[in-house]
């Protein structure tokens, strides 16, 4: 962990930056509608997630595409002009790589990221390669009206025996306004078939790449929605 700390310490003259197009409260009050597109995003990074307007599904970024993950389970490549109200995105490159050989249930491997954080006070950004006995998802179907976050009822799915990617972040508890706070990984299948927002999984093997954050961008919403929102 000191290592970790150390390496990240020495490379930090060209530290690496994490872009929110949004703070995530927005979406949580219920502004799921914004004019930042895929094209904007991806100016950001190469590697990343978030969600559609209207919550269209979830999304997924991976070497410089995107990917919208529907609530049948289904992923499809997303147009430049498809619209976001809130994606994160960085440049990926791995300070360290770790490798998994042997099964691990869910909290196995959630303790074993929690080991790969040498702090809990930067962002992460964290791409699994791997097999999953098991990986259980969601995703979001499209709202047509902007009721409240709590009304909305992600639905569920699982897979079973699929070799994929996990992709997302760490957000520092304190940011929890700004992304969500702890783990957020979003799952595409090796054939860029299937994917959702990651649930639990069962890991077979995988390839755990972190890379360490410390600068912020964060753009604010230049809608009227977002101007006028009670955010307190
Ligand atoms: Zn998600």
């Amino acid at each position: 962990m000191e290592l970790a700390l150390n390496q990240f310490l020495d490379r930090e003259a060209g530290g690496s930056s994490v872009y929110l197009s949004a703070p995530v409260n927005a979406l949580m009050k219920g502004i799921y509608r914004e004019r930042t597109t895929i094209a904007e995003v991806k100016k950001h990074g190469d590697f990343g997630l978030g969600t559609f307007n209207s919550l269209d599904g979830e999304m997924m970024l991976l070497d410089s595409v995107a990917y919208q993950l529907r609530t049948d389970g289904i992923a499809s490549v997303v147009a430049e002009n498809v619209r976001t109200p809130f994606a994160c995105a960085a440049f990926f490159n791995p300070l360290s790589v770790e490798e998994v050989q042997s099964e691990m249930d869910y909290a196995a491997f959630k303790a074993l990221l929690g080991r790969l954080i040498p702090s809990n006070n930067l962002f992460l950004a964290i791409r699994v390669d791997g097999e999953f006995r098991r990986i259980k998802m969601w995703s979001v179907a499209a709202q047509l009206d902007q009721r409240p976050i709590e009304q909305v009822h992600p639905v569920p799915f699982e897979f079973y025996e699929v070799k994929g990617t996990l992709a997302g972040f760490f957000t520092p508890q304190f940011m929890k306004d700004l992304c969500m706070p702890g783990f957020h990984l979003h799952f595409l299948s090796d054939d860029h078939s299937h994917g959702g927002h990651l649930l639990e999984c069962v890991v077979k093997r995988a390839r755990i790449g972190v890379q360490l954050i410390s600068h912020l961008e964060l753009d604010l919403p230049a809608t009227f929605d977002y101007l006028t929102a009670e955010l307190t």
